[in-house]
C-alpha cells in the first residue's frame, strides 16, 4: 500500500501494478545486459575555462539493447541501486575508467584526471574503501588522477559515517567532487566540515545563465561559495559560448558540456584527444 497525501493508505491501483511489472522486466533485462556485456562506458571531457586545455574526463555508463536502442542511466541506475546490482556495476565502471586513464596516459595524455560517479549505495557499502584500494592497485592508476563524484544529498546524510568514508577516500589520495551541487540543502557549516575538493554546478543552473545580469544567481553563488571555502568549481551542461563566457567571468575554473564535446566511446575519445593535442 502507498501512503496517500492525506495520510491514509490507498491500495495498489492497476496502474501501479503495471509500473511494477515494467520495473521487474527492466531489472531482468539489466541482469542479462550485465551478463552479455551490453553495458559500456563513454567519456566526456572537462576543460579549463581559461586555457581550454582538457583537464579531466567523466565516465558515464551506457546500456545498449540488442535492438540498438539505449536505456538511459537515469532509468536503470535507480533500479540497479534498489536491487543492489549497482555495487557490482559501479565497481566495474570504476575499474574500466581507471584502466582507460592509464591507457590514455600511456598514449601521451598527461595531466588528465578521471571522474567516476559513485552511487550512495556503493558509498555506504562497508567494503567500498577496500574495493577502491584494490581498483587502485589492480589498475595502477595514480590516485591523484582519480576523482569520485558523489551527490550533494549523499555527502550530507549520516554525517559521521559519511565523513569517515570521505576521509578514507582522501587518505588514499583520491579527490572528491560534489555532483549536482545547488540542488540540495547543504548549509555552509555542513559544507565546510567536508573533506572535499570540488563543487560541480548542476546543469539546471548553467542553463539558466544568460547574458543578462539576473540569470544565474545560483551558479554565481556556488562559485562564490567555492572561492570562500577554497574549493575548485566545475560547471556541467555548458552548451553555449555565452554560458561559458559568463561562467568564466564569474570565476568558475572548469567546464563540461556539449559545447566542448559529448560523451564519447573509448575509440572516439582517443582520436578526439589526439586532435586537441592533449
Ligand atoms: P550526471 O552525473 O549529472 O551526468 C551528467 C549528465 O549530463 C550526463 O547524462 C551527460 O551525458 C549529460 N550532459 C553532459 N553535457 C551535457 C550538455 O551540454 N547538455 C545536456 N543536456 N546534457 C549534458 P547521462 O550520461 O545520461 O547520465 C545521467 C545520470 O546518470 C548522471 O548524471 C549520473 O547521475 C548517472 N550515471 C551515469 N553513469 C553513471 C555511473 O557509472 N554510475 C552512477 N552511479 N551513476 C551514473
Ligand atoms: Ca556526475
Ligand atoms: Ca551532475
Ligand atoms: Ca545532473
Amino acid at each position: 500500500a502507498k501512503k496517500s497525501r492525506r495520510g491514509g493508505f490507498v491500495m495498489f491501483s492497476a496502474e501501479m501494478g503495471s509500473d511494477i511489472r515494467e520495473r521487474v522486466r527492466l531489472l531482468q533485462s539489466l541482469r542479462s545486459a550485465v551478463e552479455s556485456e551490453r553495458l559500456f562506458i563513454v567519456y566526456q571531457p572537462q576543460v579549463d575555462l581559461i586555457t581550454n586545455a582538457v583537464v579531466g574526463l567523466e565516465a558515464l555508463i551506457r546500456w545498449r539493447n540488442e535492438d540498438g536502442t539505449f536505456v538511459p542511466p537515469d532509468r536503470f541506475i535507480p533500479l540497479a541501486e534498489a536491487s543492489g546490482m549497482i555495487i557490482a556495476i559501479g565497481d566495474w565502471v570504476l575499474r574500466m575508467a581507471c584502466h582507460e586513464l592509464v591507457r590514455l596516459q600511456g598514449q601521451g595524455a598527461k595531466d588528465i584526471r578521471m571522474s567516476v560517479n559513485v552511487s550512495q549505495i556503493q558509498f555506504r557499502n562497508p567494503e567500498f574503501i577496500d574495493k577502491l584500494k584494490s581498483a587502485l592497485s589492480d589498475t595502477s592508476i595514480q590516485p591523484e588522477c582519480l576523482e569520485l563524484e558523489i551527490t550533494e544529498s549523499v555527502a550530507m546524510e549520516d554525517a559521521d559515517f559519511m565523513l569517515e568514508t570521505l576521509h578514507s577516500v582522501r587518505e588514499l589520495g583520491i579527490s572528491i567532487a560534489i555532483d549536482d551541487f545547488g540542488t540540495g540543502y547543504s548549509s555552509l557549516s555542513q559544507l565546510r566540515q567536508l573533506p572535499i575538493d570540488r563543487l560541480k554546478i548542476d546543469r539546471a543552473f548553467v542553463s539558466e545563465l544568460s547574458d543578462d545580469v539576473m540569470g544565474g544567481h545560483i551558479a554565481s553563488m556556488v562559485i562564490e561559495l567555492g572561492r570562500n571555502l577554497q574549493l575548485k568549481v566545475i560547471a556541467e551542461g555548458i552548451e553555449s559560448e555565452a554560458q561559458a563566457a559568463r561562467l568564466k567571468q564569474l570565476g568558475c575554473h572548469e567546464g563540461q558540456g556539449y559545447l566542448y564535446a559529448k560523451p564519447m566511446t573509448s575509440v572516439l575519445l582517443k582520436d578526439w584527444l589526439k586532435e586537441r593535442g592533449a
